[in-house]
C-alpha cells in the first residue's frame, strides 16, 4: 500500500441520504419513479451535490446523472440508481449513489483527485417503470432507438413522452469510455434476510444471478365435474398440479447451495368449481449463478414434462420466456473489498445477488464488483426497508477502503 488515505464523513453521508429520502417520501420510505417529478428534481439535486463535491457533474438525455473527477484516468465509476420501485425503500439504489458521492468527495476534500479519480454516478429506471436499467445500458449504447420508441409503462404512457416531459431530452447524449476507468463499484442493500441471519455485516457479490422463466401450458378437455368419470377425464388442472409438485421435488434433487426456483403463477381456465380445467398454465422461474445448474433444471423441467404429457395423454408446452444469463463480478475487486472489510475488522462473506443490478451491465465493459450491506428483516420493495446507521456508515468505510487499494494497486 502506498498510503493512499482518506476519510469519509459519516454525518454528512447520511445527511445526503436523509435528504435524497426527502424527493418522493412515502412514509418511511419512497415512490420515486423513473421520469416521475421526484425522480426528476432528485436528479437536479444530485446534480448540484456532485458539483459542490468538485465534480463536473451533468444529466444527460435519459436523466443519467454523472459526475467526473477533475483527473485523467484511470478512475474508479461508483453509484447506483435513484429510482424506486412504487412504495419502495429509502435505501435501495440511493444509498450506493451516496456512497459513490461521498467517497469522490472525501477524496477531492484529502487532495487525492489526481491519483485516485472517482466519477459519481445515478442511474435512471433501473427498476424498468419504462425499460429495465434504461441509464446503465443507455451509457454504453445498448438501447436501441426501437426499444425506446415501444417502451411504455404499465399506465401505458410511452417512454419517449415521459423523457420529452421530464426536461431530460435536450440534454446531451452521454457515453462512457471504459477505457477512462479502471473498475465500478455499486453498493447496495442486500434485498434479504441472509447477512442479517449469519451476524455478517458486509456481503462481497461474487455473482449476479442469471434468471430463466418458462411458461408452462397443460391442454385438457373441459367437462362437467360431476358427470364425468374420473378415469374418462382430461383434466389439465390435475396434471399441471402433478407436474408442479414433480418439479419442486426435481429442483431440490439437483440445486446447489443458492439455487432458488419459484413457480410464482397457476391459471386453470375457465377457473370454476364444477367445470373440470380444459386448460392450466404454470410460470416457473429459476436462478443461479451457474449456467450448468441452470441447464441441468431446465432439462428436468423438459424431462418431466414430457413425462407427464405421456403418462396423461394430453399436450404439454414448455416456453422459455426470459433468459438472463449469470454475471461474473471481478474476483480481484471482490478480493479488494474483503481486504477492505478485514482492515476494518468487518465480518464479511462472499455471496451471490439473487437480485439484478446495474453492475450486471457494467461488468460487460470493464471489471466490476459490488457490496452488500445488510438489510433489516430482509425487507426490499417496501416502505419498511431499513439498515442501521452503523451498517450504512461501515459499508462505505469498506467501499471507501478498497478504493485506496484498487487505486495503489
Ligand atoms: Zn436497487
Amino acid at each position: 500500500m502506498s498510503g493512499l488515505a482518506f476519510e469519509i464523513d459519516p454525518a454528512r453521508l447520511l445527511a445526503d441520504l436523509r435528504h435524497l429520502a426527502t424527493f418522493g417520501k412515502q412514509g418511511t420510505g419512497v415512490t420515486r419513479l423513473a421520469f416521475s417529478r421526484p425522480d426528476v428534481e432528485a436528479r437536479r439535486w444530485l446534480r448540484e451535490r456532485m458539483e459542490q463535491a468538485g465534480l463536473a457533474a451533468a444529466i444527460d438525455d435519459v436523466g443519467n446523472v454523472i459526475g467526473e473527477a477533475p483527473a485523467d484516468g484511470p478512475a474508479i465509476l461508483i453509484g447506483s440508481h435513484s429510482d424506486s420501485v412504487p412504495g419502495g425503500g429509502w435505501l435501495d439504489g440511493a444509498m450506493g449513489v451516496i456512497y459513490g458521492i461521498e467517497i469522490a468527495r472525501a477524496v477531492i476534500e484529502a487532495g487525492l483527485a489526481e491519483r485516485c479519480p472517482v466519477d459519481a454516478v445515478a442511474f435512471q429506471d433501473e427498476e424498468s417503470t419504462y425499460l429495465p436499467t434504461l441509464g446503465s445500458r443507455t451509457l454504453f449504447g445498448a438501447v436501441g432507438e426501437d426499444e425506446i420508441s415501444v417502451a411504455r409503462n404499465i399506465d401505458g404512457h410511452r417512454l419517449a413522452d415521459a423523457i420529452a416531459a421530464s426536461g431530460f431530452a435536450g440534454n446531451p447524449p452521454r457515453r462512457l469510455d471504459p477505457g477512462r476507468y479502471r473498475a465500478f463499484l455499486e453498493a447496495h442493500i442486500e434485498q434479504g434476510p441472509r447477512l442479517e441471519a449469519m451476524e455478517t455485516r458486509i456481503g462481497v457479490v461474487t455473482a449476479i444471478v442469471g434468471i430463466r422463466r418458462f411458461r408452462v401450458h397443460v391442454d385438457g378437455q373441459a367437462g362437467h365435474a360431476g358427470t364425468v368419470p374420473m378415469a374418462m377425464r382430461k383434466d389439465a388442472g390435475a396434471v399441471a398440479i402433478g407436474l408442479s409438485g414433480a418439479l419442486l421435488e426435481g429442483f431440490a434433487a439437483l440445486a446447489g447451495p443458492d439455487t432458488v426456483w419459484n413457480i410464482g403463477s397457476l391459471t386453470l381456465t375457465p377457473g370454476a368449481a364444477n367445470v373440470i380445467p380444459e386448460a392450466a398454465e404454470i410460470v416457473v422461474e429459476i436462478r443461479d449463478t451457474d449456467p450448468a445448474i441452470l441447464d441441468s433444471l431446465e432439462d428436468r423441467l423438459r424431462a418431466l414434462a414430457r413425462d407427464h404429457a405421456d403418462r396423461s395423454g394430453q399436450e404439454i408446452a414448455a416456453i422459455r420466456t426470459l433468459d438472463i444469463p449469470p454475471a461474473a463480478m471481478d474476483p480481484g475487486l471482490g478480493g479488494e473489498i474483503e481486504a477492505a472489510a478485514r482492515a476494518l475488522g468487518a465480518p464479511h462473506v462472499r455471496m451471490p445477488s439473487g437480485a439484478g443490478h446495474d453492475a450486471m451491465v457494467l461488468c460487460r465493459y470493464m471489471p466490476s464488483a459490488m457490496l452488500f450491506v445488510p438489510s433489516i428483516g430482509g425487507h426490499s420493495h417496501t416502505v419498511i426497508e431499513d439498515t442501521s446507521e452503523e451498517d450504512i456508515v461501515l459499508g462505505c468505510r469498506v467501499l471507501a477502503g478498497a478504493v485506496a487499494r484498487i487505486a495503489s494497486g
